[in-house]
């Protein structure tokens, strides 16, 4: 059985909440059944087009999961996003002012005890296990991207002026370069994925995330930390989701 709770928040300095975040099934006793997907969703592009470049993204890839009968998760999943990018795609070209808009979009999904994630972009998914966190995702920016390439530090990397930079995103194009993976270790008892928007990750550290999972339930861990990056100056929207077995 799985319990999820998400939790998104303006932050202190914008004026739009351009986070969008999803769960499907809401109902825990659907979710034992088909298990349950979760969608996170960080809009970039002028004047309202990010808030609608995620929730397009969010709808289309939840209304794709819904529809799924029988398929493996990662071709469903895989689908969900390429619908999620035609679907901004074709608004960012319909209408002028919302021309060039696109969004992050990271997708987990959790049935039985095996878990998937779908991802584009720099928002996260992590996965903590007794008190330590291991991220899941690759972040698709510019930072991390110099950070691979050892030509910049980890820390460096967290105040550098680039860091908003992405690399990958989803409606920029008419096509999107899609990570999808199984978590290869099979989910325990008291796992609990976590997907995170930068405006918390680029704020918390990791182990300040794993050290609010590992207290208690999940309500007040998703309050903790977003309390904690409005602390810490809450310069972008943030969106905390967790899912525990
Ligand atoms: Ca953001």
């Amino acid at each position: 059985m799985m319990a999820v709770h998400g939790v998104t928040d303006i932050g202190l300095r914008r004026t739009q909440n351009e986070d969008h975040f999803a769960y499907w099934p809401p109902e825990a006793a659907a979710r034992e059944r088909d298990g349950l997907l979760i969608a996170v969703a960080d809009g970039m592009g002028g004047a309202l087009a990010g808030e609608v470049a995620s929730q397009l993204a969010v709808d289309a890839a939840l209304g794709v999961w819904r529809s799924a009968n029988g398929e493996p998760p990662t071709a469903v999943l895989r689908r969900a996003v390429e619908a999620a990018n035609l679907a901004v795609h074709e608004e960012s070209l319909a209408r002028p002012d919302r021309h060039g808009m696109g969004t992050t979009l990271t997708l987990v999904v959790c049935r039985g005890d095996r878990a998937w994630v779908a991802h584009v972009g720099d928002s996260r998914a992590y996965l903590v296990r007794h008190g330590a966190i291991r991220q899941l995702t690759e972040d698709h920016s510019l930072v991390a991207q110099l950070v691979r390439e050892q030509q910049m530090t980890p820390e460096q990397a967290r105040v550098d002026h680039r860091r908003n930079v992405v690399t990958r995103s989803v409606g920029v194009g008419e096509h999107v370069d899609i990570d999808v993976l199984e978590v290869p270790e099979p989910l325990e008892h008291g796992d609990t994925l976590v997907v995170t928007t930068d405006g918390l990750h680029g704020l918390v550290e990791d182990d300040e995330i794993a050290g609010a999972v590992a207290r208690g339930e999940l309500g007040p861990a998703c309050d903790a930390l977003v309390d904690l990056a409005r602390e810490r100056g809450g310069y972008d929207n943030i969106t905390v989701v967790m899912a525990r077995l």
